[in-house]
């Protein structure tokens, strides 16, 4: 949304406002290979802006000849990719943030099925919001550190035996529930709608950050042994779907408490 995301890249080359409204990111991702074909699989379903975190290969990795040749007719979705130094710089500008894992996780944000989150997801992106599908490194996954970043967590239900599918395969799968929920959106007229008053994920953060520093000077927090205060606090505010006025009046209790506390 505030980022311009592919500055290089044509205009109109997804000419869907609604689709244009999505990213796929892929982080620390190793394997050329697996770039190009999820720059093949996103436009397949109509998407087009891929965001690589810090990726094995460097930037180079758009020019690799594996990457360039799984990515076949998509080149052009490969050559627009952006490479950025980590995730939270792949977040920016992002509304609605939701991490893909191949194992279930105990803490985090609440965990939905891909066509219920892809659901989700497109209600956030046809009230103008953007948003975010975060896939982990092929041999690591996503650390839990950044699947709190986001706002929710999506498990595919595979074999249980042997749930973890090849990267690129699981970037197709959730293209193709987010490309049902965005046509269900724009029958349904959802899409219309302009930019609502949600607070964006960049907003959440600096209010939990204030109110951490809040709770330490209440001495509810210890900063030395934090156990999981704010892992918890981040899921329950990811399961409110804020609005950023909301946001304000928890940042508005933060500063006062912070400026009575220096007052005595
Ligand atoms: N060995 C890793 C798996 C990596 S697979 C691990 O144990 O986490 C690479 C990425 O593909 C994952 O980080 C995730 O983003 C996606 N992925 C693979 N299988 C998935 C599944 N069953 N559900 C959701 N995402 C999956």
């Amino acid at each position: 949304m505030s980022l311009p995301l592919h500055p290089e890249a044509t205009p109109g080359a997804v000419p869907n406002l609604l689709f244009d409204r999505f990213r796929f990111v892929l982080n620390e991702t190793s394997h050329p290979g697996n770039v190009g074909s999820a720059a093949r699989a996103i436009k397949t379903m109509g998407f087009g802006r891929l965001v690589l975190a810090a990726p094995k290969a460097g930037a180079d990795v758009l020019r690799d000849p594996e990457a360039v040749a799984l990515a076949s007719g998509a080149d052009d979705v490969l050559a627009a990719a952006l490479v950025v130094p980590d995730l939270e710089s792949a977040l920016k500008g992002v509304s609605w943030a939701v991490a893909l894992s191949a194992r279930t996780r105990e803490y985090g944000p609440p965990n939905a099925e891909p066509r219920v989150s892809a659901a989700l997801a497109g209600q956030h992106a046809a009230a103008g919001e953007a948003v975010a599908f975060v896939f982990g490194s092929e041999r690591t996954g996503l650390a839990n550190a950044d699947v709190e970043r986001c706002n929710a967590l999506v498990h595919i239900p595979a074999n249980p035996a042997y749930s973890s599918l090849n990267l690129s395969q699981a970037v197709q799968l959730i293209a193709y529930e987010a490309r049902l929920a965005c046509l269900d959106a724009e029958t349904s007229g959802a899409a219309a709608a302009g930019q609502d008053a949600l607070a964006t994920r960049d907003d959440v953060e600096g209010m939990l950050s204030h109110l951490e520093r809040a709770l330490v000077e209440l001495d509810f927090l210890d900063p030395d042994n934090p156990k999981k205060l704010m892992t918890r606090l981040r899921r329950l505010f990811a399961k409110s779907h804020l609005e950023r006025e909301e946001v304000n009046i928890l940042r508005g209790i933060s500063k006062h408490i912070l400026e009575r506390k220096t007052r005595r």
